[in-house]
């Protein structure tokens, strides 16, 4: 459940926020806007410091109500000057509610608005790093949900401002000890500036013993002093041991993406965001040609009782995507938030559900929820009898209902992401291999000819990255055809209509009841799996295969349209995966030469509309050694070298 907050009414100050945990109150006597604006902006020289820098990332301890984050946005957004990519990252252990952080703002109308967009996005706040994008993805916030020093173990942050939030020192000592600054100061680079209210004594020590150093500053009145200083140990810091998620930063310039399917679109915009010239190369005439041509697939999270790496992948990926498809595509016509329900059919039903004392089955929870149960909800729920009902299936009681999910068309956001500014598309070229050249890595086709050269290229040419990667890095990678049948809604009939769920359904198979496709509405069931096979054709033992699993996922429609099977009158579409032995995407640097890097997006597997999104945002962070939008184990495991 979101912190639980009280609104007290105080004399002079209006209705202030009360923490009952902390016994303490969230912001300062003269309100929090003052001091965000004076103690933490000015006190760390901004905006005139961050004027005109590529980038610039704040480290914040203590999230709170977030009056921080907005002022610094709003101070971005006000500046001719800004940086063209804001990084603000914040730790917090016990997260605010959304209503509490509108809230909060409504008394500061000029942040009001960015308030509201904010709280929009804060659902699912479990343990974890989640990212936010706001700004046509220009302003970047990393939430870390847990302990401070925990979470920033957990990211590669190189700050340039410092913010030292929280309850006071006597209420809430573990923030303000040196083990959280030795952790901070891990993030920080020489020079990095640090603003704080708090001037103890105690502070003060715990901050030179991590390497700032600080200074009492006039504080806002009635505040006598603040707190500035920066990051210059007298020590040589220790450089964290290097991984492949962290790259030296780089200066955007010409790139080369080859592969015009989801993973390569979303690496394509995440790089011009961030001011490349990114060159997209494809074999095919059109766009999303590969995998991506699937006419519509379902975008939704992964839930395995221990929580797995891949699930909580999965539910980054699902809160980024759904910000890419609000932002780009027309609900409706392009994609729909509609929720989607996972029947387990005899599948581990035990793994899924638990029965409670009185013998009802309830939802079992990862044993990191706990505490948590309200944000869980926002990602997955046992599914109700009557969701069931209205669905026309069985409650068998081990269902599950996923509120954020839907439909997408993969060609959609391919197409979306091939429009950022920066971003050109070149068709009919297919790269047989790259070689080190004069000016960059070349892309070369079967004569030899050379078709681009760039320092940077991204292979995302899914099941061909293996021949494509050979020399530079060896890669498990697996091809899996697959098809789906679909068919108008005319053609089917208003009886058969009407027996469709009014939701899509997940499980042995999946059901899109209604996708608007060209030719007009249509539902869409699938899909079949054959291993090691790179030819995407079309068959009628694969619709039969379909069809039985329509059977058991959803009877009354497979009753429905089994005339229509049985008659060849369903369409299909067919396609190949590209999937790993882990189920989780490759996204990292394959290769380093003097003619420059060559990294990878691809891996997908059957979650590409899921994970690609994410995934392109992780290969630009760990390129330019920005904070990371999942946790670095996380972003290691994805490691194609790790
Ligand atoms: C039947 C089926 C159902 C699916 N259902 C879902 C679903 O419901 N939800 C979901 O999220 N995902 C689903 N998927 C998976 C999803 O389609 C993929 O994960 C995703 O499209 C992969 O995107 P990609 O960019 O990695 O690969 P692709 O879309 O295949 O893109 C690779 C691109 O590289 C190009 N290329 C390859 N080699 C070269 C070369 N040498 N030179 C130049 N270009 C090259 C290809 O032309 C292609 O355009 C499904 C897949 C299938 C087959």
């Amino acid at each position: 459940m979101p912190e639980r907050i009280e609104w007290r009414h105080d004399a002079g100050t209006g209705t202030t926020p009360y923490s009952p945990r902390f016994a303490d109150r969230y912001r300062s006597e003269s309100g929090g806007l003052d001091q965000a604006q004076e103690v933490f902006l000015a006190g760390c020289g901004l905006p005139a410091a961050w004027h005109c820098r590529p980038q610039w990332c704040v480290l914040e301890t203590g999230f709170g109500l977030g009056l921080n984050f907005l002022v610094t946005w709003l101070a971005w957004r006000s500046d001719p000057h800004r940086p063209r990519l804001l990084h603000f990252v914040s730790t917090e252990a016990y997260p605010a509610g959304a209503d509490d952080i509108v809230r909060a703002a409504l008394a500061h109308p000029q942040l009001t608005g960015l308030a509201v967009q904010l709280a929009a996005d804060l659902y699912g706040l479990l343990p974890g790093v989640h990212r936010f994008a706001f700004e046509d993805g220009q302003v970047l916030l990393t939430l870390c949900i847990g302990d401070a020093k925990a979470m920033l173990r957990q990211q590669r942050v190189s700050a340039d401002s410092v913010y030292l939030d929280g309850f006071s020192p006597a209420k809430n000592p573990d923030i303000w000890d040196v083990h959280t600054f030795k952790a901070v100061a891990r993030c920080c680079s020489r020079g990095a500036r640090v603003a704080s209210w708090t001037v103890s004594r105690q502070v003060r020590d715990a901050l030179a013993e991590a390497g700032f150093v600080v200074d009492k500053t006039p504080g806002v009145p009635p505040k006598r002093d603040n707190l500035q200083g920066v990051y210059n140990p007298a020590w040589e810091p220790k450089k964290p041991p290097h991984t492949a998620a962290v790259a030296r930063p780089v200066a955007a310039s010409a790139c080369l993406v080859i592969g015009a399917g989801l993973a390569g679109a979303a690496v394509a915009a995440s790089l011009a965001r961030r001011g490349w010239r990114v060159l997209v190369l494809d074999l095919a005439s059109t766009p999303a040609s590969g995998a991506s041509a699937l006419p519509a697939g379902l975008l939704a999270p992964h839930y395995s009782p221990d929580d797995s790496p891949l699930s909580r992948l999965c539910r980054s990926g699902v809160r980024m995507a759904l910000q890419q498809a609000e932002r780009l595509l027309k609900a409706g016509d392009d994609w729909q938030l509609t929720g989607s329900l996972q029947r387990s059919a005899d599948k581990e039903p035990a793994a899924m559900a638990a029965t409670d004392p009185k013998g009802t089955a309830s939802f079992r929870h990862p044993e990191n929820w706990a505490g948590f149960e309200g944000e869980a909800a926002d990602w997955v729920k046992r599914s109700t009898a009557e969701q069931m009902r209205d669905a026309g299936v069985e409650a068998t009681g081990d269902s599950l209902y996923f509120p954020r999910s839907g439909w997408v068309k993969p060609a959609s956001l391919v197409t979306a992401w091939l429009h950022t500014p920066g971003v050109t598309w070149r068709g009919r070229c297919r790269v047989a291999r790259l070689a080190p050249g004069s000016r960059g890595w070349q892309a070369l086709d079967d004569n030899g000819t050379v078709i681009a050269e760039a320092p940077l290229v991204v292979l995302a040419t899914a099941f061909d990255s293996l021949r494509l990667a050979e020399g530079l890095a060896p890669l498990s990678l697996q091809a899996i055809r697959g098809q789906v049948s679909f068919g108008l809604h005319a053609d089917a009939g208003d009886n058969v209509v009407d027996a469709l769920p009014p939701l899509p359904l997940n499980g042995s198979g999946s059901l899109i009841p209604a996708v608007p496709l060209e030719s007009g509405m249509a539902w869409l069931a699938g899909a079949t799996y054959q291993r090691n096979v790179t030819t995407p054709v079309v068959t009628r033992q694969d619709h039969q295969d379909n069809l039985r699993r329509l059977q058991a996922l959803h009877p009354a429609a497979a009753a429905g349209l089994v005339a229509g099977f049985e008659a060849d009158r369903v369409a299909g579409w067919s396609g190949v995966r590209c999937a790993t032995p882990t189920r989780m995407p490759l996204v990292g640097r394959l290769a380093t030469h003097a003619a420059g890097e060559v990294w990878i997006s691809t891996g997908m597997g059957s979650r590409g509309l899921t994970l690609s999104a994410l995934c392109g945002e992780l290969l630009a962070a760990q390129l330019h050694g920005e904070p990371l939008p999942i946790e670095l184990s996380l972003a290691n495991s994805l490691n194609p070298v790790g």
